[in-house]
């Protein structure tokens, strides 16, 4: 039995067999071969094995995931069939007399290149395609296995080196039951992604791809953010029964799903959902959220090759915003960059993501793009309580070309004669330093914050959210960071406006007493974690918690807030 020990990044245990997703070692020697036949043999099997693999593959992504998807593998078959590939790789074995992986790499490289070169999307495409397909072949000849997640049909646990946000949102939930990464950290996309898909998950462990090999029995304890391999039949019986306790105790805060969110001493918060797309709605609704304080729409923009037009967006806006039938959405626009990449835009490499061309950066040079998601938005606007903010801001500046931006898109649909909501509030997300000691001067231009602690904590701490070596400072409770938190509400309530939270923070029992004794008007988190959040509040009196937040605003550590949180709360 092996045990690692990582960073707990969403609740819940899981038990089942491990499943790599990880790419296999596909480098080879260069050979020459005596019997050319016996090699053509060779290739001509590893062809076969491949196009019934492919036509496996074909037909589970047909009925799983729909005709668009299975188009990609149906392209793989016909670069397999094709002779104008396979006659040059049989030649080459014959007259070069080299092994079939040589032969198959030189000529699929020659035939990459040439298209590649070409002026002409639909053959660059098919580059990918020979790509992937001689990936395949290749795997077969050196006897190893591609991973494919979309066969996946037994209950696994997925252990990967990372997994990045498109990754985790094709993961089939009723098969997927677990993840462990060696990196990640609580704030990595794809550990926010497994709370609203609540899949227990261990990030950050180092080294789960090395320890543990396929179909090996794990562990993954996402409740104390451990791992065990292969462990004893006791401890397997153990953690069944902790699997029952916790399942036990969200019966418990189910029972809350109807009931408002007030204190002891009969004060209001708003509690309210993050949601990536619209399908995790079901889940708001399910855990009694009372609006969607974040709507990631980056997400919409994700796992397919192109942009989404503006018909599209305007589906799912309207989607999301007549579902929560005149609840406040919140609507964050494009938030790209960082750990989440859009291929296809094809933007540069850059040495800091975190610190470079994302989110608004990325939208007030690439106006077309972002004027399209402006034009979805203020369309489905009339169809319920909707609300824009926009991430990353830096400066009063930006703020106001966003704004400015956002006028000219209403001005011109409302002379297109298109029905736009009259009021729809307008704010910013609090997650860069320079904003939240700036808040009493953006509190006088925008309707409301959001205070993004994910990112506000790592600019702060100067401590990347991806890298589990510096994880130590992501730091929520920090007099530090409460102190910036604190400046934000104050500002905002100044000018008679409200505060969100929408980091993690807002749903960590933790920080939520002192949020509760700071003021904070809305606190958005993983749907998952509503109800837990709302049986902690219920039981709390503001007036103790505003006196706690006073002595922890004071204090110089971490632990001593923890040690004050813990006491007040008992
Ligand atoms: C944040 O930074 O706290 C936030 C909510 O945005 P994201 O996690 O998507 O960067
Ligand atoms: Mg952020």
């Amino acid at each position: 039995m092996t045990f690692l020990k990582g960073i707990a990044a969403s609740n819940g245990i899981a038990i089942a067999k491990a499943y790599r997703l990880v790419e296999p070692d596909l480098s080879f020697e260069k050979n020459s071969v005596e019997d050319v036949k016996l090699e053509v043999e060779r290739f001509r099997k590893a062809m076969e094995v491949s196009k019934s693999e492919l036509e496996a593959i074909r037909d589970k992504a047909q009925v799983d995931l729909g005709s668009d998807k299975a188009a990609i593998f149906e392209a793989h078959l016909l670069v397999l069939g094709d002779p104008e590939l396979n006659a040059p790789i049989e030649d080459k074995i014959q007259s070069d007399k080299v092994n079939a992986e040589l032969a198959l790499k030189e000529t699929a490289d020659m035939f990459v290149m040439m298209f590649e070169q070409m002026d002409n999307e639909y053959m660059k495409e098919r580059a990918a395609d020979i790509r992937d397909v001689t990936k395949r072949v290749l795997a077969h000849l050196l006897g190893v296995q591609l991973v494919n997640p979309s066969m996946i049909a037994e209950e696994v646990i997925i252990v990967a080196e990372d997994l990045t946000p498109s990754d985790t949102a094709q993961l089939n939930r009723n098969f997927v039951k677990g993840f462990t990464t060696n990196i990640g950290g609580r704030t990595s996309h794809s550990a926010i992604m497994a709370r609203s898909m609540e899949i227990p998950a261990v990030v950050g462990t180092k080294t789960a791809t090395e320890e543990i090999n396929n179909g090996d029995l794990v562990i993954v304890d996402g409740l104390k953010g451990e791992v065990h391999i292969n462990p004893t039949p006791e401890l397997v019986e153990q953690y069944r029964k902790i699997h029952e306790e916790y399942e036990a105790q969200k019966a418990e805060w189910a029972k809350l799903v109807n009931e408002p969110t007030i204190s002891a001493d009969g004060h209001h918060a708003e509690l309210a959902a993050n949601i990536g797309t619209p399908n995790d709605l079901k889940g708001v609704i399910e855990n009694g959220g009372e609006g969607v304080g974040l709507y990631r729409t980056e997400f919409l923009y994700m796992g397919r090759d192109q942009l989404p037009t503006e018909e599209e967006q305007f589906e799912s806006y309207k989607a999301v915003l007549e579902g929560m039938a005149g609840k406040p959405v919140v609507v964050r626009t494009l938030d790209i960059g960082g750990d989440k990449e859009l291929p296809y835009l094809d933007l540069p490499k850059e040495m800091n993501p975190f610190l470079g061309f994302r989110a608004i950066r990325l939208c007030l040079e690439e106006q077309d793009l972002f004027r399209t998601q402006l034009r979805a938005l203020l369309r489905a606007s009339s169809y319920g309580n909707l609300k824009i903010m926009f991430p990353m801001i830096a400066t009063l500046d930006e703020f106001r070309s966003a704004k400015a931006i956002l006028e000219e898109e209403k001005a011109k649909l409302i002379s297109e004669g298109q029905t736009v909501a009259e009021k729809i509030e307008l704010g910013i997300m609090v997650e860069i330093p320079s904003t939240a000691i700036l808040a009493d001067q953006f509190a006088k231009e925008v309707d409301f914050f959001s205070i993004g602690t994910n990112d506000l904590i790592q600019y702060t701490m100067a401590a990347d959210r991806m890298n589990q070596r510096v994880s130590y400072l992501y730091q929520p409770y920090s007099p530090s960071i409460l102190r910036l938190v604190k400046m934000v509400i104050d500002a905002a309530h100044a000018e008679g406006k409200w505060t969100g939270m929408c980091g993690e923070m807002a749903g960590d029992e933790t920080a939520i007493p002192v949020l509760l004794g700071l003021g904070l008007d809305e606190f958005s988190m993983s749907a998952t974690s509503i109800l837990k959040a709302r049986s902690l509040i219920r039981n709390l009196k503001k007036s103790d918690m505003e006196r706690l937040a006073q002595e922890v605003l004071n204090m110089q550590t971490t632990d001593q807030v923890i040690e004050a949180v813990n006491n007040a709360i008992k």
